[in-house]
């Protein structure tokens, strides 16, 4: 085992493949402390600024006098709380559903969604892009599981035309996650259906920010209930608590309850997160500026980039990547920001394809204006400086 371990590692670390944690001592917000040293960070997925909003401290810690900590069993049996009720109904409400689910995690989420919708005799079709956990979920469902080419509904089509199976999932990000860019919704509902697929739609990047409301990719593209009839969003990201959920008709959550697996068997999420999330589903709804600025923060990076002639990837969202390719010089560029005072994480294999390593930026609501001028200056000149092989 011992050699089994060491050769993993060392190949790893041979092909600039090898992660390391960064030990963060701060609330993680635009500007993050890692011992004595200060960085602006433009890594997290908390869009919005809502993770260490007072008001969404002030609720949890109020609900963590009233219940603990610990939720103590499952949800099924004795980790429920009225937090976790209250949540679900204003999470259906407010994405127009007739009823949603919380999950401890996206993760899980989707390994709990797809596992219990689908199995032997069905067949699985992802986006060849997707997250991890829906193509581990895919994989993992003894459905015959088939990926198509991103954002390809006509090589989706001919799958879904040549399948035999009893019944077709079609699952998709709605924003990708280390790309930025959207999945063509509309089309692909039109495309499920015509082939009486059912459609589930990963909104993880999108809940929150897309949408006038906030209320994600379906309510950007106007789809609804019946055209994409599985929902599912994180609440780890714009809204900055944890965990997720799935929104859909009355029987799919009842159906969930009584046979997703990872529901079933695991501790339920502290209710004091569930009611940090319900504060900060308030703020989403009360305060619509946040998502005004982020969209002003996207248009500005992309304008002072473009302007740079920096390699941007196709994006119109708050996840901005940089196309470097090579793993060694993503990596080394992180590096040379982080000297610069700038936390920009270098995306590398397996997470994305071969060849495609990038430095994955995302964006703020949170930021200020000069934030993402000065990146933008100090990014251009390490590309320059590499290029030069300086
Ligand atoms: N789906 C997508 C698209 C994601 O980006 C992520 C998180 N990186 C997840 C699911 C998993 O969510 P969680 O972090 O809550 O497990």
């Amino acid at each position: 085992m011992k050699s089994f371990l060491t050769n993993a590692l060392a190949e790893r670390r041979q092909n600039d493949l090898l992660r390391v944690r960064r030990i963060i001592d701060s609330p993680t917000g635009v500007k993050v402390r890692l011992g004595a040293r200060e960085l602006i960070n433009f890594s997290s997925n908390d869009y919005l600024g809502h993770s260490n909003h007072p008001a969404v401290v002030a609720a949890t810690k109020q609900a963590l006098d009233k219940y603990g900590l610990g939720s103590g069993a499952s949800h099924l049996i004795t980790g429920h709380s009225r937090e976790h009720e209250a949540l679900e109904e204003e999470l259906s409400a407010f994405t127009g559903r007739e009823a949603a689910l919380g999950f401890s995690t996206g993760f899980m989420a989707n390994l709990g969604i797809i596992g219990a919708l689908v199995g032997e005799g069905d067949a699985v079709f992802e986006d060849k892009l997707n997250h991890a956990s829906l193509l581990d979920g895919g994989r993992s469902s003894g459905a015959h599981f088939q990926r198509y080419l991103h954002n390809n509904v006509p090589a989706l089509n001919d799958k879904l035309s040549a399948s035999l199976a009893r019944h077709k999932l079609v699952v998709t990000d709605a924003v990708f996650s280390m790309d930025g860019d959207l999945a063509p919704l509309p089309e692909l509902a039109q495309t499920c259906a015509e082939q009486t697929a059912w459609l589930m739609v990963d909104d993880a990047h999108g809940f929150g920010v897309l949408g006038a409301r906030g209320a994600g990719a379906l309510e950007h593209f106007g789809l609804n209930a019946e055209q994409v009839p599985i929902y599912m969003a994180t609440l780890g990201k714009a809204l900055g608590t944890f965990g997720a959920f799935v929104a859909g008709s009355r029987d799919l959550i009842d159906y969930l309850i009584q046979f997703s697996r990872p529901y079933i068997y695991t501790t339920a999420m502290p209710a004091a997160i569930a009611a940090a999330t319900r504060a900060s589903l308030r703020l989403l709804e009360t305060e619509s500026w946040r998502r005004k600025r982020l969209r002003q923060h996207i248009a500005l990076f992309k304008a002072c980039a473009r302007a740079h002639a920096l390699n941007l990837m196709p994006s119109d969202t708050a996840i901005q990547p940089l196309l470097i390719s090579d793993a060694g010089r993503a990596l080394a560029l992180s590096k040379a920001l982080d000297a610069r005072g700038y936390l920009v994480s270098a995306i590398r294999p397996p997470t994305v394809p071969p060849n495609t390593a990038r430095l994955r930026i995302t964006l703020s609501a949170a930021h200020e204006e000069k934030d993402i001028r000065e990146l933008v200056d100090t990014l251009a000149e390490l590309v320059e400086k590499a290029k030069s092989g300086l």
